[in-house]
């Protein structure tokens, strides 16, 4: 671990902006390694240095990796004028620059993980690496062996996209018929289109699974939690 500057490092552990943190700074109420440290500049190394605020200890965080249960009605953004973000849920999150890896659409529900890995979120977003995404959904109409023939062999969702082979499980067939459906793609909107395109409409949906990652069944809706490092290995 290289050295990093102590405001930076305050700063990214949620202690507020730089600015702010540098006034904390001013007011003594940091120390490092024992000593009240006065100046933000000051370099240290995380993984060595103690690092105290207000007396407490300041951890180190590098990367934070949350999966939320999603409920409807919030955005997949960081920001949004209007609606409450997938970030606002999470109140207590130690890292300020988590974001939601892909989007779920502002009516699905379920599986979404927050994290600021980069890297880890372009591995499983990448439209090369083909990672699944398994959807519970409820779908207007009786889903027919048709259809899951059709959703197998891929087909074209109007003039819009060709939808690779997926995996249509019909779980109940009703007038209202509940499967499951396994894509490798993450095309805007795409269980939606690839239902619309056979003249049926998705009532809701949800997802349960991202790669290896399914969603914890014990999360209520709106509630996450972080991911054990069982599942952040199942994810890598
Ligand atoms: N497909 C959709 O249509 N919506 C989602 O939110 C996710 C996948």
């Amino acid at each position: 671990m290289s050295n990093m500057r102590l405001d930076k490092f305050l700063s990214e552990m949620g202690f507020g902006t730089r600015t702010e943190v540098k006034q904390f700074i001013k007011k003594k109420f940091v120390s490092v390694n024992g000593e009240i440290a006065r100046k933000p500049e000051m370099k240290i190394n995380p993984q060595e240095d103690q690092v105290l605020f207000q007396d407490e200890v300041v951890a180190y965080k590098k990367f934070e990796y949350i999966m939320l249960n999603k409920p409807s009605g919030v955005v997949s953004a960081t920001e949004d004028k209007r609606d409450k973000t997938v970030i606002d849920l999470v109140e207590d999150a130690v890292r300020k620059d988590l974001f939601p890896v892909g989007r779920l659409d502002k009516d699905t529900e379920g599986l979404l993980l927050l994290t600021n890995d980069g890297i880890l979120a372009h591995q499983l977003l990448s439209p090369k690496k083909h990672v699944n995404k398994i959807y519970f959904a409820k779908v207007q109409g009786e889903v027919t062996e048709e259809d899951v023939q059709l959703f197998a062999k891929g087909f074209q969702v109007e003039d819009e996209f060709f939808a690779m082979p997926s995996k249509l499980t019909v779980l109940e067939k009703n007038m209202v018929s509940q499967v499951e459906l396994t894509i490798v793609e993450g095309k805007f909107h795409q269980v939606k289109r690839m239902f619309a395109a056979i003249g049926k409409e998705v009532l809701y949906l949800k997802r349960i699974q991202m790669g290896k990652l399914c969603l914890d069944d014990t999360l209520a809706l709106g509630e996450y939690r972080e991911l054990t490092q069982e599942e952040l290995d199942l994810l890598k």
